[in-house]
């Protein structure tokens, strides 16, 4: 018998017992021979072949396996088919995030948590968010599916970015209330000592209670004020400004506003160019200017001159710098300036008027510029921000 072929024997039966009635009935031999003959032809010719089968039931299971590990294999998100709790197939995503020697061993050897562990054993599936399952602050979201009593596929998806991402969002808050919370508990308790009519309170602590309020009134500015900056160039990040402007005149004038009228004389500029146009957007980076110069004048030497340098780079770049001469930055502190609230000095920071924020606002309007930004710092001997800046064509 050729392999894979059917025999419809119902069908033949009936078209045979169908040709005998009619032979009884008086219709023609020849007719009802040649009637049956065709029947059973188009059985023969009609019917498809079934699936083989074949002598090892697991055949046809192994043959859906490796159609499946073919369909997985690219997919970036990281599958794993079980057989009961044995790895039989793990795709390349998965391997890579487990390591190639997770095929064939038992999952729950492999995924070891506990809540891994837990899900492998429900029957009915489900999902798991699992920390740490690839480093300590790994965050993933593990699911499976079952198939059948003893297969089940198990999908994983990562999400630490978006746990880092909420993490961040909840630290800001807590940060930010608390740095609004301060000043705020500040000047109601300064007020409200000078409202008690049973308070005797001299003229000139009344004086330094005033001064104390309009104090933090103005450090409660500053911060609403930086943070709707920060928020401003967070929201318009992916939007590269497109407007040309001259960074010579706007730089010069920039810095004179963040060193203020008083500090004017300490105040130098280093031009390479009287002229050098950069794509961007003005207020931005005169806000960029003007922090960078306030804080070389909040935590420079108290009399050695900051300098502020404009010049062309390589690669068609603008280079601005502002150096000061003061105590420098511990190296240990610089990776982390950029980040909201980081103070290497926070009495120092707030005696000044500092927010926290100014090197953030930096960071992002660099970013938006599609500039660079780096802190190099000399313990001792002072600080030198630069940026660089793509020039307009
Ligand atoms: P702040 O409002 O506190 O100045 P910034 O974001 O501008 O906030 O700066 C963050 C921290 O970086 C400051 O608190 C200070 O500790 C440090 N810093 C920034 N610029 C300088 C500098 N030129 N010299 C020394 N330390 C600096």
């Amino acid at each position: 018998m050729e392999q894979g072929r059917y025999f419809p024997i119902a069908g033949m039966v009936i078209a045979l017992v169908t040709g005998l009635i009619m032979i009884f009935a008086g219709v023609s031999g020849w007719l009802v021979g040649a009637a049956v003959l065709i029947w059973i032809g188009s059985f023969w010719l009609a019917v498809p072949p079934p699936p083989a089968s074949t002598a090892d039931p697991r055949e046809g299971v192994q043959l859906t396996t490796s159609g499946m590990r073919d369909l997985v294999e690219h997919s970036g998100l990281p599958m794993v088919l079980l057989d009961s709790n044995r790895i039989i197939i793990a795709n390349a995503a998965a391997r890579e995030v487990m390591g190639e020697h997770m095929l064939g061993q038992d999952a729950r050897v492999v995924f070891r948590h506990p809540e891994a562990v837990d899900l492998l054993t429900r029957p009915e599936g489900g999902s798991a968010t699992i920390h740490g399952l690839t480093g300590t602050r790994s965050n993933w979201q593990v699911s499976r599916h079952p198939i059948d009593q003893r297969y089940s596929l198990i999908e994983l998806v990562n999400r630490t970015a978006e746990a880092d991402v909420s993490r961040a969002h909840t630290d800001f808050v807590a940060n930010a209330s608390h740095e609004l919370r301060t000043p705020l508990a500040s000047i109601i308790g300064y007020m409200e000592t000078l409202a008690d009519a049973q308070a005797d309170i001299d003229p000139e602590r009344t004086a330094r209670f005033h001064t104390t309020v309009l104090r933090e009134a103005r450090r409660l500015q500053a911060l609403v004020s930086d943070l709707m900056s920060l928020s401003r160039v967070e929201a318009e990040k992916h939007d590269q400004p497109r407007e040309p402007v001259d960074l010579i005149p706007l730089v010069q004038q920039a810095a004179r506003d963040g060193a203020t009228h008083d500090r004017q004389d300490r105040l130098e500029f280093a031009l390479g160019e009287k002229t050098l146009m950069v794509r961007g957007d003005r207020n931005q980076l005169e806000q960029l200017v003007r922090n960078l110069v306030e804080n070389a004048f909040k935590y420079g030497s108290a009399d050695a001159p900051v300098t502020v340098g404009v010049e062309r780079g390589e690669r068609d770049m603008a280079i601005l710098s502002v150096r000061d001469r003061g105590e420098g930055i511990a190296p240990e502190h610089i990776p982390h300036l950029t980040r909201r609230f980081y103070r290497t000095d926070p009495g120092r920071s707030r005696a000044a008027g500092g927010t926290g924020l100014g090197l953030a606002i930096v960071k992002h309007i660099v970013e938006r510029h599609r500039g660079r930004l780096d802190i190099a710092s000399q313990p001792g001997s002072g600080t030198c921000v630069t940026i660089a800046l793509p020039l307009a064509a």
